[in-house]
């Protein structure tokens, strides 16, 4: 990336701020969940971000919308709002500033543009605002002046089903022609670098086309910032929403905070390409006419496209991203998203390959590494992580990957490709694979040998460690969770995955469970958990909704007999309504098995399988414990095997 080369390790992130006439759909979640991506990639490498989002509130069309549902504006823009809020959270996204164009600090901030850019002339002498008369046609779908150049058979090719309209009314407009050969230059010399190169090469067709002064107010739109040089006329919303950027970060209201992000740092916008002239002329053109600095990188993305046609509402297929996270979970979500296509180019959803994708990714290749090595520490180790031995011959190929793709993920944070940053991580995760299937440590535990054990398993849980930091910006809930199992505290997880510094490797620490981190998902339902609200949390209190979550039935046992070469361990035969099931117990130091039969236990009855000492047990018996003394739980009196507890 083009970085402020005063500040190359400050950086402000930015995804355009939405447009409040529509719900959240997956186009607007995957903009920010790169913006996200990118954010926690930069903290891990231990650079300062700020991460901008918000909404864009202004215009004709949301006065239009509010007035058919019986609202004000503002009352339709804060319902919206809260959609997209709602959406962010669910996905787990951490923007430092939600900012709204009606806010107060907004409007102040781009009426202090405005008026420092009425006095402005350009580099011809002449004033940057002239007063003229627009007459064509506008897509208020857009909110677009369309020329000839941006319509397709007469229409907007956004929105094809919409009647462009007719207008002539008096504006002032911004003259860009003055700023044009300026622009360009600093494009060509990436000055402004845009990427992926197609792009650039886009925008600089569009100088070679000619480029029209624009509109910079509009004259019957009363919804929007009015003119401080003539309220008659409000702000064109594009010029409104554009400089939510340096308004964001304080422009006009907070210098420090302003000279900070905006002059101070390294600028990266993102966006999809529909909009790529408004940002890549427009807005560094204002910025020129204002004596400000301009963005240093602007990355455009491609469209997700479902039967050929861009997301949007207007086109009817809009696939809401909350769907995905009820089917893959927040992270499972996040990563499909950041992954199913090079980011800057277009790509069509087909959800059998979401599922194939998840499934082979995370649920197989990191998933199941996690669990099996973490088990066997647990099993053989007392859930101490052995030290690991990068020497011997056998773990170069690993060391070498976590080595090389160490240095990939940073170069690809810098080249703003989430996808080859997170394909990065992986070629960790699938070499740690190839390493442990090759070392068969099960063998290594049979045969009794378990130095080498040691080593194997300190080995793997050092590159699972290496590969979680660089997956933790796509999978930002389950990599805290891996790093807990493997004994972090909170407080070193933050420190690393946020501030970027290091922290010891896992040898030495203590697992203590080994708990499957990405279930596979075999089908998709696209069941939409209802909302829930968060409430403050107490430590060590658990909601009724985590206690539900372990079934809990009571059973009667119908056989019972001891594990061979296993002194603590009973195996029971267990009748719970029509199903019987076997479940391995460590309880035979208490309780003869002859005793057993008959008896109405509980048992939990949605635990993972487990296999004990070779033997499938398939839910836990509940008993209490006092010091050497054990007693099952049972029932006050008689009741069906089966029957539920709580
Ligand atoms: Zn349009």
């Amino acid at each position: 990336m083009a970085t402020n080369p005063a500040y190359p390790q400050r950086i402000l992130v930015t995804t355009p701020i939405y447009y409040v006439n529509d719900r959240p759909h997956l186009g607007h979640a995957y903009t920010t969940v790169a913006a996200d991506f990118m954010t926690r990639a930069h903290r891990l490498l231990g650079h300062e971000v700020f991460f901008l989002t918000g909404t864009d509130e202004h215009g004709e069309k949301v006065a239009e919308t509010a007035r058919a549902k019986g609202k004000s504006p503002i009352e339709h823009c804060d319902e919206v709002v809260t959609g997209f809020k709602d959406a962010w959270k669910a996905l787990h996204i951490d923007y430092d500033r939600f900012i709204r164009t009606t806010e107060e600090a907004h409007i102040c901030g781009v009426t202090h543009l405005l008026k420092r850019l009425r006095q402005a002339t350009g580099p011809d002498g002449q004033p940057v605002i002239y007063e003229g008369e627009y007459r064509g046609l506008y897509c208020t779908g857009c909110e677009k002046f369309l020329s000839g150049r941006d319509m397709e058979d007469g229409r907007c090719p956004v929105h094809p089903t919409r009647d462009p309209q007719e207008i002539t009314e008096r504006n002032y407009f911004f003259r860009l022609s003055a700023f044009l050969d300026q622009l360009q230059a600093k494009i060509e010399r990436d000055e402004i670098h845009i990427r992926p190169k197609i792009r650039k090469r886009e925008v600089l067709g569009l100088f070679a086309q000619g480029l029209d002064d624009f509109s910079l107010s509009r004259e019957k739109v009363e919804w929007g910032i009015p003119l401080p040089f003539d309220p008659s006329q409000t702000a064109y919303v594009w010029v409104d929403a554009l400089s939510n950027y340096i308004t964001g970060v304080g422009f006009g209201t907070n210098g420090d905070s302003y000279n900070k992000w905006w002059n101070n740092s390294s600028v990266l916008h993102l966006m999809a390409k529909d909009i790529l002239k408004f940002h890549t002329i427009f807005w560094p053109a204002m910025l020129l006419a204002a004596g400000e600095k301009t963005p240093e990188a602007m990355f455009i993305h491609g469209y997700l496209t479902l039967v050929d046609q861009k997301m949007s509402k207007s086109l009817g297929n809009v696939i809401k991203p909350d769907a995905w996270v009820a089917d893959f979970g927040i992270d499972g979500a996040r990563y499909l998203l950041t992954t199913i296509f090079r980011f800057g180019q277009d790509g069509e959803i087909r959800e059998d390959t979401l599922r194939e994708k998840y499934n082979a990714d995370l649920a197989n290749d990191f998933g199941n590494l996690v669990s099996r090595a973490a088990k066997m520490v647990l099993g053989h180790f007392d859930g101490y992580i052995p030290n690991p031995d990068f020497n011997r011959p056998e773990v170069q190929d690993l060391r070498s990957v976590m080595i090389n793709e160490e240095l990939n993920f940073i170069d690809a944070v810098d080249e703003v490709d989430p996808n080859m940053a997170v394909a990065s991580a992986m070629s960790i995760v699938r070499a740690a694979n190839r390493y442990f299937d090759h070392m068969q440590p099960w063998n290594l535990a049979k045969q009794g040998r378990l130095g080498d054990l040691a080593v194997v398993l300190g080995d793997t849980m050092e590159a699972i460690f290496y590969a979680s930091k660089y997956l933790s910006p796509v999978l930002p809930t389950k990599i805290p969770e891996v790093l807990r199992t493997l004994g972090y505290t909170d407080a070193e997880i933050d420190a690393r995955l946020r501030k970027g510094q290091t922290i010891a490797a896992p040898a030495g620490r203590q697992i203590t469970k080994a708990a499957p981190f990405f279930p596979r998902v075999d089908k998709l339902g696209g069941k939409v958990e209802p909302e829930k609200k968060e409430e403050p949390k107490m430590d060590g209190v658990i909601t009724i909704d985590e206690f539900f979550a372990a079934k809990l039935k009571t059973a009667e046992v119908i056989a019972a007999e001891k594990v061979e070469k296993a002194d603590k361990l009973l195996k029971l035969q267990i009748r719970l309504g029509e199903e019987i099931r076997q479940i391995v117990a460590g309880i035979a130091e208490f309780y003869q098995p002859a005793d057993l039969v008959g008896r109405t236990i509980i048992v939990v009855t949605n635990l993972q399988p487990a296999k004990i000492r070779g033997i499938e047990s398939n839910g836990m018996l509940l008993a209490a414990r006092h010091g050497n003394t054990l007693r099952l739980l049972t029932t006050d009196g008689e009741i069906p095997s089966g029957a539920e507890i709580g």
